[in-house]
Parts: C-alpha cells; sequence; structure tokens
C-alpha cells in the first residue's frame, strides 16, 4: 500500500525547497513534486539573496535539493501534479506520469507566471536587459541608458524609481498619457525624458538590448527596460482544492493566505509567489520556512492535541 504522506510540498523553487527542510528537520514525512520550472530561471543571475548574490539560480535550486538528501523523509518526484481532490486520508494528487500520491496536508509553493508586454522581441531579453524588479537587476544595469515601460500612474512611479539605479532613464507610456503638473514637475527635477509614442518592438544584439522601436519606426536607445509584469496562476491546482483567491496589486488570482500562511481550506497551505505581495526570493524562502512551522504544528495538533490556533 502507498504510504499517508504527512505533507506533499507542491513546487521545489525557494518557497518548497525552504518548506520542505524546515518539515524534513521537524522528521515529518514529506513528498515533494516538482516541475522544475522556477521562474527565475530566465536570468543569468540572481540579485539580492544572501549567499547567492550574482551567482545562477540553478546554483541555488541544486544547494537546496543537495542539502535536502541528509533528511529521509523527505522524498523527491519530478513531474507536474495534474489534479487533486479530498479523500478519507487526506488528499489525494494526480501526477501526470499517472502516480497518485495521498497527503494530510498540502503545500502550494508553485510560484506564478510573470506576464511581460507582448512585444516582439522580449522573449530573449526577459529577466537580463529586460527585467520587472530593480531590486532583482538594477545592480546589473547601474549607469546605462534605461527606460520604463508602464502606463498611468505607475509609468512615473517606475521611472523615478529607476533614476536610482542611472542618470539616464526615459519613461515610455505606451500612447499618449495625461500627466498632471505635479507629476511633470517630479519628472523634471529628476531629468528623466517622457516618450509618449506607441512601443512595437525591441531591437537587440547578442542578446542585449539595443533599441526599443516606436510605431512610426524611429528608434531610441537603450540598454535596459524596466516593464509590468503581473502575476497569474500557472497551476489549478489551487482551485481544483478548492481555496480561494483574492486579487492583489500584482495579481488578479494570488492564493489568500491568512498570516500563518493557510489557505481558505485549513489543512492547505500556500506560500511564496502564489500567495506573494513581493515577489522575490528572500520572501519565498521566508514564506516557506515559516508555513512548514505552522504545518508541523497543525500535523501535531491532530496527532497529540497541541493547542493550534484556529482557522
Ligand atoms: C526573470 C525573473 C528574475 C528574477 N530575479 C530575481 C532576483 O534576482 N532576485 C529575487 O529576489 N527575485 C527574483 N525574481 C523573483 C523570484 O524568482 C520569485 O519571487 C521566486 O522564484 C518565487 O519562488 P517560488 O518558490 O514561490 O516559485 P518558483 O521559484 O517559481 O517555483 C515554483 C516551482 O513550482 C513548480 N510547479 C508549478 N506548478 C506545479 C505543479 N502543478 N506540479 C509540480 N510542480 C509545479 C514550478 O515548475 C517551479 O519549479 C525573479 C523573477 C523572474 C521572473
Amino acid at each position: 500500500m502507498s504510504p499517508v504522506w504527512e505533507c506533499a510540498v507542491v513546487g521545489a523553487g525557494a518557497a518548497g525547497l525552504s518548506a520542505a527542510l524546515v518539515l524534513g528537520r521537524a522528521r515529518r514525512h514529506v513528498v515533494v513534486i516538482d516541475a522544475g520550472h522556477q521562474s527565475n530561471r530566465a536570468s543569468p543571475t540572481i540579485g539580492g539573496l544572501l549567499g547567492y548574490d550574482q551567482r545562477p539560480p540553478a546554483d541555488l535550486y541544486a544547494q537546496g535539493r543537495s542539502e535536502l538528501a541528509a533528511y529521509p523523509s523527505v522524498e523527491f518526484r519530478t513531474g507536474e501534479v495534474v489534479g487533486g481532490s479530498s479523500g478519507e486520508d487526506g488528499y489525494l494528487l494526480e501526477l501526470a506520469d499517472g502516480e497518485t500520491l495521498t497527503a494530510r496536508r498540502v503545500l502550494l509553493a508553485t510560484g506564478m507566471k510573470y506576464n511581460p508586454p507582448d512585444l516582439p522581441g522580449i522573449g530573449e531579453l526577459w529577466g537580463s536587459s529586460v527585467f520587472q524588479c530593480p531590486f532583482c537587476h538594477g545592480w546589473e544595469m547601474r549607469d546605462k541608458r534605461l527606460a520604463a515601460l508602464a502606463s498611468g500612474e505607475e509609468a512615473v512611479h517606475a521611472a523615478l524609481m529607476l533614476r536610482g539605479w542611472s542618470d539616464d532613464v526615459t519613461m515610455l507610456t505606451d500612447g499618449p498619457t495625461r500627466l498632471d503638473s505635479e507629476q511633470l514637475r517630479m519628472l523634471q527635477v529628476a531629468k528623466v525624458e517622457v516618450e509618449q509614442r506607441r512601443v512595437v518592438q525591441l531591437a537587440s544584439d547578442e542578446g542585449r538590448l539595443t533599441h526599443v522601436v516606436f510605431a512610426d519606426g524611429d528608434r531610441l536607445e537603450r540598454d535596459g527596460l524596466l516593464v509590468e509584469a503581473p502575476l497569474s496562476q500557472r497551476s489549478r491546482l489551487g482551485e481544483t482544492l478548492g481555496v480561494q483567491s483574492a486579487a492583489s496589486q500584482l495579481s488578479p488570482n494570488a492564493v489568500h493566505v491568512d498570516k500563518m500562511h493557510r489557505s481558505s481550506v485549513s489543512t492547505v497551505f500556500a506560500a511564496g509567489d502564489v500567495c506573494t505581495k513581493q515577489p522575490h526570493l528572500a520572501d519565498a524562502m521566508s514564506a516557506g520556512s515559516q508555513a512548514a512551522m505552522i504545518i508541523v504544528q497543525s500535523l501535531l495538533s491532530d496527532d497529540f492535541g497541541l493547542p493550534y490556533p484556529p482557522a
């Protein structure tokens, strides 16, 4: 008979690996299932994560997996969870290869899909010279010719943010935008150029942005471009398990959790980008660790009556 796992961690990015480590050290029987598409793999290096700064994302995931090997109660499966339902012993998870797993708790650490603008030429630049977070990529772009592409208020915010990394910043509004006198004053003081023509393409050379191309064919030389990239669920698993999602500033469907990382279904937890307000590796790692500590307490509550805060 196949075992009933105490927890299934779905996704082994920063959040899932960190959770699995805490669960393993707490001697919980844990299965980690991962499809291997962590969102920052598009970038050559990580920015701003202590211990991994300016190192390739693959190093972080390989190190996480190797540290987990020390804990015999943690097992890995490479694959995708394609379905889930609740049953007598817990949750039944179906993997794409046909395997089924039963677990008393589920931690959703499935990350999010980032949706940058659909511009010809953006694909090969995403995660390097086209980026969504100046804290992650700004250092590599320091003192270069930069632009911020966004709409409305966000464009002003993004352009002024970028000024922290370069003196040469253009704000691209991608079409006519009304700017009030205060916004115009701030942009002028910060010496940010404003360009309101439609952007239709990004031109590059050897994987590096060279120009932003406008609808009239004109080109603006730029080395780096900050864009908006709203997040959306990349897995329907949460929905299948009945957890509620809510719109946040960054996503229309982030999984809704309480301060203890519990979803609307009290034995399904979520951590990392899947429910985040702040998509960063350090945040995902911290959330995974916190969620795991709560999961351990919820299991000990069921098994030994450990007092556990009600939902
Ligand atoms: C291009 C880019 C660069 C970035 N650079 C930085 C940076 O330099 N510094 C920084 O702090 N932040 C950076 N970020 C943000 C950071 O990568 C994320 O906040 C972080 O990876 C979120 O971790 P996570 O564990 O929640 O999700 P992820 O790292 O995305 O991991 C989720 C995992 O779950 C798996 N998965 C999803 N669904 C299923 C399923 N149904 N079954 C099995 N597995 C599944 C995925 O394949 C993936 O491996 C960057 C983001 C992007 C897009």
